[in-house]
């Protein structure tokens, strides 16, 4: 199969980059940040788009959902705009096949904490990852679907947004895409126990995966911080497993996804 050429990476790092600015175009024109509009933006994108669809649910399948519920995941994680689901799955799979070794292109240990940071699914950088794995990927209907239409629909979305508001984009847009990237690279870097913060394991996995509470309160308690507890059971939808860790999205995939 042809990888068509609107699945480049460099227009989804760019994106990223634009998310990036949004930090500062915010902290220089404050009234333009609207918190309700970011804390809905938030839930869809970062965490229902990015976290509950790309990372639990599509990657791990760690939940099942209804039939429209899964084209309205398959919608979120595409408006996340972390490349399409067809190529982030193979991507984490191998991630977590080769979980801080030399064949992990993110392992922190072996890149540094930077690149680790700013890491996002670049499939040409992963041995084990074959087109015949994506082919599989497409036989579902919306893999295929957002595959097919997936800078139009991510487009249609933004223009939605700035018909109603321009300052939409701004806060359910690029501040959630910023939050993504933020939230994931936290997890590749203190994630993967680097630098060791306030880190702890739960699981003694044969990788260097940590927990960290605060990491976890300042990406509002999306959950993804508890990796340890997630590398040791990836096909768990919640990461929580004590009473102070918290994980907004499993709550979320528990009391609307799970079928
Ligand atoms: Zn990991
Ligand atoms: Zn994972």
């Amino acid at each position: 199969m042809k990888i068509k050429a609107y699945h480049s990476f460099k227009l989804v790092k760019s994106i990223h980059y634009l998310a990036w600015l949004s930090i500062p175009f915010v902290l220089v024109f404050p009234s333009t940040f609207s918190l309700p509009a970011f804390l809905i933006g938030l839930v869809l994108l970062t965490s229902l788009g990015s976290s509950a669809a790309l990372h639990r649910y599509f990657c791990h399948q760690s939940f099942k959902t209804g039939k429209i519920r899964h084209w309205i995941l398959a919608l979120l994680g595409t408006l996340s705009t972390q490349g399409s689901i067809s190529h982030w799955v193979p991507y984490h799979r191998s991630h977590h096949k080769n979980s801080d070794t030399e064949d992990d292109p993110i392992s922190p240990t072996f890149v540094g904490f930077w690149k680790a940071f700013h890491a996002i699914q670049d499939l040409g950088s992963y041995k084990d990852i074959k087109t015949r794995d994506i082919v599989i990927m497409m036989r579902d209907p919306a893999v295929k679907f957002f595959y097919d239409w997936y800078w139009p629909n991510i487009i249609l979305y933004v223009v939605i947004l700035g018909l109603i508001n321009p300052i939409l984009i701004l806060n359910m847009y690029f501040l959630p895409i910023f939050m993504v990237r933020f939230v994931f690279g936290l997890q590749n870097t203190f994630g993967h126990g680097v630098p060791v913060f306030d880190g702890y394991k739960n699981h003694a996995t044969k990788d260097n995966s940590y927990n960290s509470v605060f990491v976890n309160m300042i990406t509002f308690c999306l959950g993804e911080t508890l990796h340890n507890n997630h590398h040791h059971n990836p096909g768990k939808y919640s990461y929580k497993e004590h009473w102070w860790e918290l994980d907004l999205t499993g709550f979320l995939i528990e009391k609307v996804f799970i079928k």
